[in-house]
């Protein structure tokens, strides 16, 4: 019987993933299925510009596995008993259960409310697809002059601001952050993100802590009431409960704990990438939610798995960080060095020609998930020639 593998979530860690699996074992001795709920592989770091009105490229998932071996499966996942190993789904057709004899856990992060009062009720959100569709209408509907209250100064909350801003200067947008504007990057980095949000007439509102969302204002801890039509919602991410549920051993906050094989600690024929993942880096710190770091904690997976099923050597994908890419609406960016770790280095790279990596940085990261079979060289192992191999060895030593 073939060796069950199944992928649950085909965005950037899980495709991946899936396409790398493909890449390095025989579909003689493999069967890979890939679970996503929506027939279309997501773009999930240009949804602030699905928001600010731009189109995507439609990515179908089925177009995309055609001929790799990789069954595509549309279907929702409900639940995982990993100690039954099964995922309980639903489709078209109703309820079913697949077994699996490894699972690749990648589901990724939804948008976190962290309770904050109205949340839930007014802000709208850009971590998911609908979310980000529901936005755009919102804001396509809003009259010039409306004041639209970006509440998270984060990667996402700065990208979205600036996006809103370029696509409708006709808007207050303002970004309401915790702390300082970017105030892990460099001085330079800083003076450019100040710049740039200056040129495009965002308010910003630092070290200000959003207590509560209202209808048409947030309100401060410190007593402050911003106006704002519009809130979005980008203070963060939060990892669905199913992982919780499951009987893997998670974290405090619901992400797989795993090793440096991305196998979980508990249970290993789980392994788990991506946002879903709590996983350490090379230099011994936990790595964030980022395609930056899940995309190689994907690969680290992949090999693990057809490492352990071929019994071959296990290579260690690079789990560090090089850059950070901020898009500042089409036309600025900011690219900022990191160490290993993430922190700051003194160098980056500002204006259009930021623009254009970042730019490049998301086309590339699409390109490699949307063809699933290219840049590595083939190295089926077939899982029956390994064992024989093996067996025979063992003879000739006895
Ligand atoms: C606006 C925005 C900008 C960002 N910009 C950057 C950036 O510049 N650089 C960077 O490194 N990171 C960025 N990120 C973070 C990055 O998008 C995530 O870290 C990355 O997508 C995580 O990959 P993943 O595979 O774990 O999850 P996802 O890419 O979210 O994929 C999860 C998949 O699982 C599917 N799924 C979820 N639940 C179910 C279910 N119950 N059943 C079936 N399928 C399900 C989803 O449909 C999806 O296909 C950004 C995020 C946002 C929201």
């Amino acid at each position: 019987m073939k060796h069950r593998i199944i992928v649950l979530g085909a965005g950037y860690t899980g495709a991946v993933a899936a396409g790398r699996l493909a890449r390095r074992l025989h579909a003689d001795d493999v069967r890979i299925t890939l679970v996503n709920a929506e027939p279309d592989f997501v773009e999930r770091v240009r949804l602030h510009q699905v928001a600010a009105g731009q189109d995507l490229k439609p990515r179908p998932l089925a177009e995309m596995f055609a001929g790799t071996g990789v069954e595509v499966r549309l279907a929702k996942v409900t639940a995982v008993d990993a100690d039954r190993r099964s995922v309980a789904v639903v489709d078209t057709d109703g309820n079913a259960e697949l077994e699996y004899d490894t699972l690749v856990y990648a589901l990724g992060s939804r948008s976190d409310d962290h309770g904050v009062p109205g949340v839930a009720e007014h802000a709208y959100e850009v971590a998911s697809r609908p979310g980000a569709l529901r936005l755009r209408e919102r804001l396509a509907r809003l009259d010039a002059g409306s004041a639209v209250a970006v509440v998270g100064g984060g990667l996402t909350g700065i990208e979205a601001a600036t996006e809103f801003a370029e696509a409708r200067p006709d808007l207050k947008i303002a970004l309401v952050a915790r702390g300082g504007l970017g105030d892990w990057v460099s001085p330079k980095g800083r003076s450019h993100l100040r710049k740039v949000f200056k040129g495009l007439g965002i308010a910003v509102h630092e070290h200000a802590d959003v207590a509560e969302v209202g209808a048409d204002a947030v309100a401060t801890a410190g007593g402050e009431a911003i106006p704002a039509q519009v809130t979005v919602w980008t203070t963060g991410f939060t990892v669905h409960p199913i992982a919780r549920a499951s009987g893997v051993e998670v974290t405090a906050s619901g992400q797989i704990v795993v090793d440096g094989s991305m196998a979980s600690v508990s249970h290993p024929d789980v392994y788990a990438v991506g946002d879903a993942a709590y996983a350490m880096g090379s230099t011994g710190e936990p790595l964030r939610m980022s395609c930056a770091s899940g995309t190689p904690m994907a690969w680290q997976a992949a090999d693990a798995i057809a490492a352990r099923l071929t019994d071959g050597r296990l290579p260690h994908a690079p789990l560090r960080y090089f850059n950070q890419c901020i898009s500042l609406g089409r036309k600025e960016g900011l690219i900022q060095y990191v160490t290993a770790d993430d922190t700051a280095r003194a160098a980056s790279l500002r204006g259009r020609t930021a623009a254009v990596y970042k730019e490049l940085v998301c086309k590339g990261a699409a390109w490699g998930v949307a063809n699933p079979l290219f840049g590595m060289p083939v190295r089926r192992r077939s899982i029956r020639a390994a064992r024989t191999e093996a067996d025979s060895t063992v003879e000739a030593h006895a």
